[in-house]
Parts: structure tokens; C-alpha cells; sequence
């Protein structure tokens, strides 16, 4: 066999393994740094971007091969001078002219889709630096939980338990936040391993309301507060205050975006925490169009913090998610006997003419179930409303109990 008739047969294989796998994206946090280590780290994300605005300046240059590129030019005020890439690999320079290569040619893609773009611009701040090759740009040793990066040496680090040892490890990113430095590491878990967590044996159905509230058809409320600190809105005014370019603003910048880090990370845990419970079902079903309303309540920054868009973590960690079309009236109709009623926002219950009694936000959760799984109302709970169990209640308890931020209440 050629070479290229290996690759291609890797690729393969790996393409019919991952049919199985779900990506999961672990962060891992660099600790104990020596200041030498901390140095060396500064200089990395230093001359990643010396090497992203020297490619991007001339587009020629991803014409050359980057792992050999060792001297670039940097605009300091109106001149040019030299800079020496010492601290990258060479791998990782390659990487990170191939993810320029990647976003061109996406940019590409959108241009011809008729979709206005700009140019690819200079940065003033690169705070990711790609690891792809896991085993030739870095290595996790977990028994002396450390990792290896290529050229730049091994780190102490926290939270390489999360990963579970039959996991495939694959690429990573090295990402530079306010409170420090991490490793993003994507690694694929078998999806078998995850249908054994479904525990409950019911299934559940899903209403996103508005005002971050989510009501479950079995009748447990969760309410969210994940607004901004009275802390950064104080970091806003006091910001404003000060001289453009000064050292005090800079340094209040820099508090402000940790502030900022600590909400991101309390939104992911949060909805960590929801995906958690709600794996704890067999099948959950939702109603299409309200996925936006969870990206409006847990903001765009989840995203671009690295663990992709909500709607395809929602389809990725939950075993069976349905869908309910968006148009389906929900909202409005009797759970019992599918009655349309006209309800305004005031309207915290619906009161049907055949003795149906229910809080809004539960009939709603209760229909979209139903019609998930395609049933008529008799064969979806009987005559009753479904019951919640003891342990639905524990669960809920000490999955959802654990973070501050999460109001739950039972409706019966
Ligand atoms: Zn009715």
C-alpha cells in the first residue's frame, strides 16, 4: 500500500468508529506554573499571533511551508522589525496557518453563498493556539497528571480524572483566559457507554419558556439566574471613568473580563447540570423552534467558549431527543381533549370545559410529550397527570441542587 492509500484508509476507519462516538470536549486547567513556564507560555500566544498577522498581511505566504518559518516581521507604530519564533513546534505552526486556511476558505464558501464578507483582518490578541495531533503536538500522562506540549514542555495539570480512560483522545487547543491558562482536550466517548446512565425508564417531555424558566411534564420548574454581577456593572462604570490607554484602565479591563469568565462558567455549569438530569430520561422531546430560547438564555459566549452550539449538545448527549415541529401549536391546547383555547401571557392555568385543570407551563410540557411520541391523550398517562416519582424528585435534587444558580420546584 501507497502512503495515500494508508491515510485514506485510516480515515476510513475512523469516519465508521466515530458513527458511534460522541464528541466530548474536556477542559483542563495548567497549574503550578514556575514563572519561567508562565513566561514561556506568554511568549507562545506572543508569536502565535506575530505568525497569524504575518500570514494574514500577505496571504502569499500559506503558499510556504509554515513548520519552517522562523523570522517574521511585526509592525511596531510605522516600521517593520524582525521577530524570532522561538518557543512554537513546528507542528503547531503548521496548525495554525492550516486553521487560517480553513476559516479563508470558509469565508470563501459564504461569499459565494451570496453572503457579504469581510476581509480576514490582523488580531490584537491571539488566545487559542491549536494542538491537532495528540501524541505529536501534546500528550496527557495521567498518572503523573501532566501534559506535553510540543517545544513548549510539561505542565502540571487539574482535571485529567474527568476523562475516562476508554475515551479516544484526539485534537486539543491551548486557550489563554483571564484566570489562566488551559488545555482544551476533544476526546470521543462510545455512545453505548451512555445509554446505561438512562435511569428513570420514563420519558419527559420539555417547555422552554420565556424569562429562562423550563418546565418538565412530570412537573418539575427550574428557574435560572444567570444575569450580570452587580460586580461587573461596577467594572463598567469605573472603566469609563478612566483615560483611554491608561495602566489603571488595562488593569480594570483585565478584572472585568475574569468577571465575565466566572459568568460563562456559570452558565456552562448550569446547563451542564440540566443535560445531566435530563439524560437521566429515556426519551426527551422538545419543541424545535425553543432551542433558540435556550441559546438566548445561555448566550452566545458558550459557544465560542468551545463546547459548540446547545442545539447540537442537546442532540449529542441525550440519547433520544424528538423534536416537535415548531409551528405545532403547544401553548394552547388542552392537554385531554386537544381543545384550542386562547390564553394571554397573563394566563398562568388553563381551565378546560372537561374538567381539566393544569398550570400553563405543564399542559405545555405535557403536549409537546405527546405529541413527541405520537400518542392520543388517553394512552399518553391515562387519565391522570404522570406522577412524580420518589426518585425523579431525588435526582432532581442532587443533580440540580448542587449549583446555587438553579431554583427547582415540584408542581404537586
Ligand atoms: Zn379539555
Amino acid at each position: 500500500m501507497t502512503k495515500a492509500e494508508r491515510i485514506k484508509n485510516s480515515l476510513q476507519k475512523t469516519k465508521e468508529r466515530r458513527k458511534t462516538q460522541r464528541p466530548v470536549v474536556f477542559e483542563i486547567k495548567l497549574q503550578n506554573l514556575s514563572r519561567r513556564k508562565a513566561e514561556t507560555l506568554k511568549k507562545a500566544f506572543l508569536e502565535a499571533k506575530w505568525l497569524y498577522n504575518w500570514l494574514v498581511s500577505d496571504l502569499e505566504r500559506l503558499k510556504l511551508p509554515a513548520n519552517k518559518v522562523d523570522t517574521v516581521e511585526v509592525k511596531v507604530g510605522d516600521v517593520f522589525e524582525e521577530r524570532q519564533l522561538v518557543v512554537l513546534g513546528s507542528q503547531i505552526k503548521q496548525e495554525i496557518a492550516d486553521r487560517l486556511k480553513d476559516n479563508l476558505r470558509a469565508l470563501a464558501k459564504l461569499k459565494q453563498n451570496g453572503h457579504k464578507v469581510g476581509r480576514v483582518k490582523p488580531k490584537k490578541f491571539v488566545n487559542s493556539i491549536p494542538l491537532k495531533q495528540y501524541g505529536v503536538t501534546y500528550s496527557l500522562d495521567f498518572a503523573r497528571n501532566r501534559v506535553r506540549i510540543q517545544k513548549l514542555g510539561s505542565f502540571r495539570v487539574l482535571g485529567l480524572h474527568q476523562i475516562p480512560p476508554d475515551a479516544e483522545i484526539a485534537n486539543a487547543v491551548l486557550v489563554s483566559k483571564p484566570s489562566g491558562y488551559y488545555i482544551h482536550v476533544t476526546a470521543y466517548l462510545s455512545t453505548t457507554s451512555a445509554n446505561s446512565s438512562c435511569k428513570l425508564g420514563k420519558d419527559i417531555g420539555v417547555d422552554f419558556g420565556v424569562d429562562s424558566k423550563l418546565t418538565l411534564s412530570s412537573g418539575i420548574k427550574m428557574d435560572f439566574e444567570l444575569y450580570e454581577t452587580p460586580r461587573i456593572k461596577k467594572l463598567q462604570k469605573k472603566i469609563a471613568k478612566t483615560k483611554k490607554g491608561s495602566r489603571n484602565r488595562s488593569k480594570l479591563r483585565h478584572l472585568l473580563r475574569r468577571e465575565y469568565e466566572k459568568l460563562v462558567r456559570r452558565r456552562k455549569d448550569v446547563q451542564n447540570k440540566v443535560l445531566a438530569f435530563l439524560r437521566q430520561y429515556r426519551t426527551v422531546v422538545f419543541q424545535e423552534d425553543c432551542v433558540k430560547g435556550w441559546t438566548a438564555l445561555f448566550g452566545r459566549q458558550v459557544h465560542a467558549s468551545g463546547i459548540g452550539g446547545l442545539k447540537s449538545r442537546l442532540r449529542n448527549s441525550l440519547e433520544v431527543p424528538v423534536s416537535v415541529d415548531r409551528y405545532e401549536p403547544t401553548t394552547q391546547e388542552c392537554f385531554a381533549c386537544r381543545k384550542k383555547h386562547k390564553l394571554s401571557l397573563s394566563d398562568r392555568v388553563i381551565k378546560c370545559d372537561c374538567g381539566w385543570t393544569c398550570d400553563r407551563d405543564l399542559n405545555a410540557a405535557l403536549v409537546i410529550l405527546r405529541k413527541g411520541l405520537g400518542l392520543s391523550p388517553d394512552q399518553a398517562v391515562g387519565p391522570d397527570r404522570p406522577e412524580l416519582t420518589p426518585p425523579e424528585r431525588e435526582d432532581a435534587a442532587r443533580i440540580l441542587g448542587s449549583n446555587p444558580y438553579i431554583r427547582v420546584s415540584f408542581l404537586q
